[in-house]
C-alpha cells in the first residue's frame, strides 16, 4: 500500500502558490480565468498527467484528473479571492491528487470560479446542472465582463463533457476558515452539513428632513428605525436559534446619507443562516414580524425584498462515516463532527452525487486574507485522513 508523500504534497501547494503570489506572507491573487488562473491550471493538468490520470477540461474550465476507472471524485476549487490565502480550495485539490497517487481509482477536480467572480460556485453550479451554461454565460463580474467572454481564454482546452455518473461520490477536504478546531484539541473536522442560507434586503421609509429644525419627537428617521429593528430582532430570535446559527446585517444604503439631513429611506441586508431548514424558516417569520413592528412603532414604512438562498445539505451518511473511521484512526479522539457555516462546491456537487467535507483548523479562524494559514501538521494530518478514507470507499 502506499502511503501519502507529505512533502511531496507540501511541495505542490506551495508551488500553486506561486501562480498569483500576492508577495505579502503566503497571500494569494488568483481569481478564475486570471492569467495566473490559467497558467496554474495548465500546471496542474500536467502534474494530473504525471500522476496517471487523465487530464479533462469542461466548458467552463473546472479541470479533472480522470481514474481509468469509476470511483470517488475528491477535489475542490483552485481559483482565490481577490485577495486570498493559499489554502482556500487549493488545498483539497493538491490533497486530492495526493490521495489519487497512492489510491487507484480516485479522480481528482478543480472547479472554477467557486469564489464567485461571477456567481456562488459558478464551475460547480454550472457542471451540476443547477444554470445552464448559456444563462451562466450572461452572468457578469465587477467591471461588467460576462462568464461567456472570460471562460473563451479556457475554450480551447475544453474536451468531453466529464459525466456525474462516473463517480460514486464526491468528498473534498477544506480549511475551516472559523475559529472552532483552533481553539479546541480536536484537528479535524468531520463536516455533519453545510448551512443553508437566507438573503433579503429589508427597506424602511421615513420622511427626509432638516436634520436641525426637526424636533426629535415629529420625527420618522429611518436610520433610528434600524437601530432599533437590530437590537430588537437579537432579542426576538433568542427562543429560535441555536449557539451555531449566525445572522448579519451587512450592508448599509442609508438616503441621502448626508449629516444634516433626517434620513428618509433606509435600505439594509439582512441575511441569516441555520443547518435547519425549517428553524431558518421560522427565523424569517421573525425578522419579517420585528421589522413591521418597528416600522409601526416609528412612523415608517416597511417592505422586504426578494428572498434569495441556498437549503441546508445533510452530508452523505456513509462517506462521512468512511471520514469519521479514518479520523479515528489517524487522530483517536482528536476529530468531531460540525457544521460548516461556509458555502462550498459540495453544496452543488450534492445535486447529482452524495457529497463529505473534512477540514483542518485555521489558524486564528481567518480567512479570505493573505494572513490565512494552517500549520503543516495539521495539513499533513488532513492528508491521511482523506486518504484512509479513499482507501474504504474504493474497496
Ligand atoms: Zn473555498
Amino acid at each position: 500500500m502506499t502511503e501519502p508523500d507529505t512533502e511531496r504534497f507540501l511541495a505542490d501547494l506551495h508551488k500553486l502558490r506561486s501562480f498569483g503570489a500576492s508577495g505579502i506572507g503566503k497571500g494569494v491573487m488568483r481569481p478564475a480565468y486570471s492569467d495566473a488562473d490559467l497558467a496554474s491550471r495548465d500546471w496542474l493538468a500536467g502534474r494530473m498527467a504525471e500522476a496517471g490520470l487523465t487530464p479533462v477540461f469542461d466548458s467552463m474550465g473546472n479541470l479533472f484528473g480522470l481514474s481509468d476507472r469509476p470511483g470517488p471524485l475528491l477535489g475542490s476549487h483552485s481559483d482565490t479571492q481577490p485577495e486570498g490565502g493559499w489554502l482556500d480550495g487549493a488545498l483539497g485539490v493538491i490533497a486530492a491528487l495526493e490521495v489519487a497517487r497512492c489510491v487507484p481509482g480516485v479522480s481528482v477536480v478543480s472547479f472554477q470560479d467557486e469564489e464567485g467572480r461571477f456567481g456562488v460556485c459558478t464551475g460547480s453550479e454550472v457542471w451540476s446542472g443547477g444554470t445552464p451554461q448559456d444563462e451562466a454565460d450572461r452572468l457578469s463580474d465587477d467591471d461588467g465582463i460576462t462568464l461567456g467572454v472570460a471562460r473563451r481564454a479556457l475554450a480551447e482546452r475544453a474536451g468531453e463533457p466529464v459525466r456525474p455518473d462516473r463517480f460514486t461520490g464526491y468528498v473534498e477536504m477544506h480549511i475551516e476558515q472559523g475559529p472552532v478546531l483552533d481553539s479546541c484539541e480536536d484537528v479535524v473536522g468531520v463536516v455533519s452539513d453545510i448551512v443553508g442560507i437566507r438573503d433579503m434586503l429589508i427597506t424602511f421609509t421615513g420622511q427626509q428632513n432638516h436634520a436641525g429644525t426637526t424636533p426629535m419627537a415629529l420625527r420618522q428617521d429611518a436610520f433610528q428605525g434600524l437601530a432599533a429593528f437590530s437590537t430588537a430582532l437579537n432579542d426576538a430570535l433568542r427562543n429560535v436559534v441555536t449557539p451555531q446559527t449566525v445572522w448579519t446585517i451587512g450592508h448599509v444604503s442609508v438616503h441621502p446619507n448626508a449629516s444634516a439631513i433626517v434620513p428618509g429611506r433606509v435600505t439594509f441586508s439582512m441575511q441569516w443562516r441555520d443547518g435547519d431548514k425549517g428553524r431558518l424558516h421560522r427565523m424569517e417569520q421573525v425578522v419579517r414580524d420585528t421589522a413591521r413592528k418597528v416600522a409601526d412603532e416609528r412612523g415608517l414604512q416597511c417592505s422586504f425584498g426578494e428572498m434569495l438562498g441556498l437549503d441546508p445539505v445533510a452530508m452523505d451518511g456513509r462517506l462521512a462515516d468512511a471520514l469519521a473511521q479514518a479520523a479515528e484512526e489517524v487522530v483517536p479522539g482528536k476529530w468531531r463532527r460540525m457544521p460548516s457555516g461556509a458555502l462550498h462546491d459540495a453544496t452543488n456537487v450534492a445535486r447529482v452525487l452524495p457529497v463529505a467535507m473534512l477540514f483542518v483548523p485555521s489558524i486564528g479562524g481567518l480567512s479570505h486574507d493573505f494572513a490565512e494559514d494552517t500549520d503543516e501538521a495539521d495539513l499533513a494530518t488532513g492528508l491521511r485522513v482523506l486518504t484512509g478514507a479513499a482507501r474504504k470507499l474504493v474497496s
